[in-house]
């Protein structure tokens, strides 16, 4: 039969008093797929993520992992069922070096809750696991240096390979460009691409042009409520779209 998908999410809403920040928003994301998630600044992005990851447990809906429900899962637990995610407010050791902060996240180190799903091995195991996953995101020649030291776009670098060294089976992205220059921007993009096709990717994403370039599928988000779901070039022409990112709106 068909794969269990990676994540459903069912009905989703979230109120804050008289604030409705997502409604009923669902999405499915399958085996190895890429999926975007765009929209203006108070779209409901970040709330409909941190549901997600277990940041924020939803007024309403329901959220399944790997077919199971996870709903009322706090996060720790969702990393355990293999949930590697990224933080918006970054999460990182800023006095200890690059291989370091890697090595706390294989180890399951508490930065970010992360707590991984697999039994992580001899200390030995855990770093050569470290270096072989800064390698894969191009930045093994930083390993020694401290995190204070990097680029922004370096960081976020460093904090896709926290996410990805415990062996995750799903990605969660939160706005990994957000206030990266162009050229940044540009390398996290490659760095993404060349992620392996097995990990699902759920990409929350302002910048409309990358999650569209970087996914299989995007849905749009406006004040809480979905607006379209499609590949790339049917929500790149989708007229609403248009006019929400146009300002228009
Ligand atoms: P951004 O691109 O700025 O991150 P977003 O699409 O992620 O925006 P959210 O941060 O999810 O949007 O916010 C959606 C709405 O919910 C906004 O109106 C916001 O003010 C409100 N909101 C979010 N978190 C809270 C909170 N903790 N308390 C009250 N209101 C909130």
């Amino acid at each position: 039969g068909a794969a269990v998908p990676a994540l459903v999410a069912n009905g989703l809403g979230k109120s804050y008093g008289g604030v409705r920040a997502v409604d009923d928003i669902s999405l499915t994301l399958g085996a190895g797929e890429r999926m975007g998630v765009i929209g203006p600044n108070g779209a409901g992005k970040t709330t409909l993520f941190k549901m997600i990851a277990g940041d924020v447990a939803p007024t309403d809906g329901r959220v399944e992992l790997f077919g199971r429900d996870v709903t009322a899962v706090p996060t720790a637990r969702r990393a355990r069922l293999g949930v590697g995610r990224t933080f918006q407010v970054s999460n990182l050791f800023r006095e200890m070096t690059v291989l370091d902060n890697v090595r706390v996240a294989a180890r399951g180190g508490t930065a970010g809750a992360r707590v991984f799903w697999r039994p992580q091995g001899s200390r030995d195991q855990v770093t050569a696991r470290s270096r072989e996953t800064l390698e894969s995101v191009g930045l093994a020649y930083r390993s020694d240096d401290t995190v204070a030291a990097l680029s922004h776009g370096e960081q976020r670098q460093l904090e896709i390979a926290m996410a990805l060294v415990g062996d995750p089976r799903i990605l969660l992205l939160d706005e990994p460009a957000a206030g990266l220059s162009a050229a940044e921007r540009a390398t996290l993009r490659e760095l993404i691409e060349q992620l392996p096709r097995t990990i699902p990717i759920l990409l929350i994403e302002h910048d409309m042009s990358l999650a569209l370039g970087l996914t299989d599928r995007v849905m749009c988000m406006e004040n809480g409520h979905h607006v379209v779901t499609g590949t790339p070039a049917e929500v790149r022409a989708n007229e609403t779209v248009r006019e929400i990112y146009l300002g228009r709106r």
